[in-house]
């Protein structure tokens, strides 16, 4: 027997807030949640709802009534198809005040942690064309939108060069123009694609695994570096050489040109080899005075302006005076160790990723950072009594873990080893308060400041002080 989809309509609703993964929320007459799609808090609504789950709605605005005075007009023609930056259409200030409200939230219901006078979050300056990597698509089962269905021109059999569509892998949505990078970044993609459409260069089928190309890295730098790696699929030198060759003769300010044939069935390119065509194998991202390296498979933070301004207020709340033993913890390719090493008498970094410690020693010693030491392993391996009996005590800890937050144990160690300060950085504050909960037996919570490395989506990213009690 088969289940029919139950679904209901609520009229003129007001959206009252933003909730998690850029969607917002609104009430039902029966007191339950409504986590809608597309809507801006402050619309007065009709929505139309998916199942109800346990205790909440899914759903989608149908009807606008009325519409915020916290909308913009999203400036990207693909915004609502795009997965990539849902909260274009809300003001930049409001996306501001709900990263900084979710933030307070998760401190304060997750954590169940007193706040200390709260610093106003740090936006950015720039809320485009702020990424200094984006990643690209090419595939010959192309997405259409509404409007170029609705269009006079006839799209069958093209080629598309852009993003996956939110939940369809095997899709992929043609960009013209992303307000993410910076040109020549939107130039350098249309052109191989209109090249390659032009001589017949076949473009990759995700399902069928078939077709020559497939992906499109293009890394630009602060100081102007540009990094362009093109990912084949199949193995033809000729075609390869023409399109690397057409590039390079229209964009001669790259960098670094450099490709990968991969014939196996994911697009990742970390297992396979990165091949140089066209000058270095890396390029250089400046910060105060220090210099990265950062080659084809290098972790580097996405957003450097903003990166720079995380880390100034990550070494301001660790207030070194050039005496202490610092710990940072997921430390990647140990930018955050070398930022505040002039500050400490010594740094140590671990992160699970042995290439980003191979990238982190070689940088360190380019910058002539002699303090500083590196190690491999899986933080809940690695940090334990031995490590710390060889490499001291540290005074204050950083730690910079990914979305899921620290491991317990490591937790665990960190109030064993009980350091007098505690900077911790984090990428979703929902796993940071849960370890700040954890923490707070010994540690008070001094400061807490939000950062947004990421305009136009939900990201945000969190950075405090614990002092021991
Ligand atoms: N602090 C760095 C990177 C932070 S991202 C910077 O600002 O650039 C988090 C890092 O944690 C990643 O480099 C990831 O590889 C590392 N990581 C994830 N799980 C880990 C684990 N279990 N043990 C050690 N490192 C881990």
């Amino acid at each position: 027997m088969s289940r029919k989809k139950k679904t209901h309509i609520f009229e003129n609703i007001e959206v009252i807030d933003a909730a998690a993964k850029g969607k917002s929320v609104a009430k039902a007459p029966d007191g339950k949640v409504i986590f809608l799609s597309n809507a801006v808090p402050g619309d007065v609504v009709d929505i139309k709802t998916g199942r109800k789950r346990k205790s909440y709605y899914e759903g989608k605005a149908i009807k606008f009534h009325q519409l915020s005075n916290k909308r913009t007009t999203p400036v990207c023609d693909y915004f609502g198809v795009c997965g990539g930056c849902k909260w274009q259409n809300m003001d930049y200030k409001a996306q501001l005040d709900f990263k900084q409200n979710e933030v307070a939230n998760n401190l304060i219901r997750i954590g169940h942690l007193e706040l200390p006078d709260v610093t106003p979050i740090l936006g950015c300056k720039d809320i485009y064309f702020y990424r200094n990597k984006m990643e690209f698509s090419f595939s010959s089962s192309r997405w259409l939108t509404e409007d170029e269905i609705k269009s006079d021109i006839d799209f069958s059999g093209e080629n598309a060069c852009g993003f996956h569509i939110p939940g369809m892998w095997d899709k992929i949505l043609n960009i013209d123009k992303c307000h993410l990078q910076e040109n020549p970044s939107n130039d350098i993609r249309n052109f191989i694609r209109d090249l390659a459409n032009k001589r017949g260069i076949s473009f990759y089928h995700p399902r069928h695994q078939v077709g020559m190309l497939r992906t499109l890295m293009i890394r630009i730098t602060s100081i102007g570096e540009i990094m362009v790696v093109i990912q084949f699929a199949e193995h033809q030198p000729d075609i390869h050489q023409l399109i690397l060759d057409e590039v390079l003769k229209h964009f001669p300010e790259i960098t670094s040109l450099q490709y990968v044939v991969n014939q196996k069935g994911n697009d990742t390119i970390y297992d396979q080899e990165v091949i140089l065509y066209h000058g270095r194998d890396h390029i250089f991202e400046k910060m105060e005075d220090l210099k990265f390296k950062i080659n084809a498979k290098s972790f580097y933070q996405t957003n450097s302006a903003q990166a720079y301004e995380l880390y100034k207020i990550t070494r301001d709340f660790a207030g070194l005076s050039g005496r202490e033993l610092v710990y940072d913890l997921y430390t990647g390719t140990g930018t955050i160790a070398q930022f505040v090493a002039k500050k400490a008498k010594k740094v140590v970094g671990v992160e699970s990723v042995p290439e980003a410690i191979a990238d982190a020693k070689e940088n360190a010693k380019n910058n002539q950072i002699d303090n500083a030491s590196f190690f491999v392993g899986d933080m809940a391996k690695v940090f334990t009594d031995e490590f710390i009996a060889k490499n001291g005590t540290p005074d204050v800890i950083i730690t910079d873990p990914p979305r899921d937050g620290m491991h317990k144990k490591v937790v665990e160690q960190i109030l064993k080893i009980a350091p007098n300060k505690i900077v911790y950085v984090s990428c979703n504050s929902a796993t940071q308060a849960r370890d700040l909960a954890l923490l707070n037996v010994k540690y008070k919570l001094t400061k807490t400041q939000a950062v947004d490395m990421f305009p136009q989506t939900h990201h945000v990213e969190n950075v405090v002080l614990l002092e021991l009690r």
